[in-house]
């Protein structure tokens, strides 16, 4: 359940993202439940790029009697969900909440419910191949807003929802259901979410110049310098030579 899992995390946060009020702001989700999986990470921009990573992409774990995915055994529950939003005027918020079910559907749930006083329907899901590739994977987040009634709540509460990421695997025929589900749904907006690493041999360079000194020092002995971005896997060398002259180009521009 791996990529159901990151699947699930990378479409709350896609969303999250566009959520966002401003360009250029982003959120970072942390979950780490202390199960098998490890930690699941998830970085999504209010353009609607998204990128996110597991701690160990192999572990399959099912549930015995419903043969399902088993996500909440693979993430855990002994750990925080964890969101950070950097906003526009260089301000970071971060708020964390306890895992419930290692779900992350009812984990974010919970998260929009406490940490932003939002009291949300949060519903998930990626529909995995029977060759364990992902063949969709989509959210649904709905949210009250100030001033709901009594029968708003009451109609969230009965709505059917068919499992998400069926809906999405039907494309163009999503904003069908919605009208289904929604009588008096009217699209707002439709942005564009895409898969998306921004990672830079200059990005990792500005990085290694804000580590303490010593630790500089000592990473400066090798030649090269081997790094690998966490979130694509792209490796980068960069030698001792490059990073030398990049510190001296930076410090002469402070
Ligand atoms: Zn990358």
């Amino acid at each position: 359940p791996a990529n159901a899992a990151l699947g699930r995390v990378m479409s709350i946060g896609a969303i999250m993202g566009v959520m966002l009020k401003e360009k250029d702001e982003k959120v970072l989700i942390n979950i780490n439940g202390h199960g098998p999986l490890g930690t699941v990470m998830a970085e999504a921009r209010s353009n609607g790029d998204v990128r996110g990573f597991v701690g160990d992409n192999t572990v399959y774990l099912k549930y015995n009697d419903t043969n399902k995915l088993a996500v909440g055994l693979a993430v855990g529950t002994d750990g925080y969900l964890e969101v950070t939003k950097y906003l526009n005027l260089k301000n970071n918020f971060t708020s964390k909440v306890a895992l419930k079910s290692g779900e992350i559907g009812d984990d974010f749930a919970y998260y929009f419910a406490v940490s932003e006083q939002v009291p949300s329907l949060v519903s998930v899901g990626v529909l995995v191949d029977v060759d364990y590739s992902t063949k969709s994977a989509g959210a649904l987040i709905i949210q009250l807003m100030p001033g709901h009634t009594e029968s708003d709540i009451a109609f969230i509460e009965n709505l059917k929802l068919e499992p998400i990421s069926k809906m999405v695997a039907k494309g163009p025929s999503l904003e069908v259901s919605l009208k289904e589900l929604f009588p008096d749904f009217e699209l707002l907006e439709k942005r564009a979410v895409r898969y998306h690493c921004d990672c830079s041999k200059e990005r990792f360079m500005e990085g290694i110049m804000s580590i303490p000194k010593d630790d500089l020092l000592e990473l400066l002995n090798d030649e090269v310098i081997e790094v690998k971005c966490e979130y694509c896997n792209k490796k980068y060398e960069i030698t001792k030579k490059e990073m030398l002259e990049f510190i001296n180009e930076h410090l002469e521009h402070r």
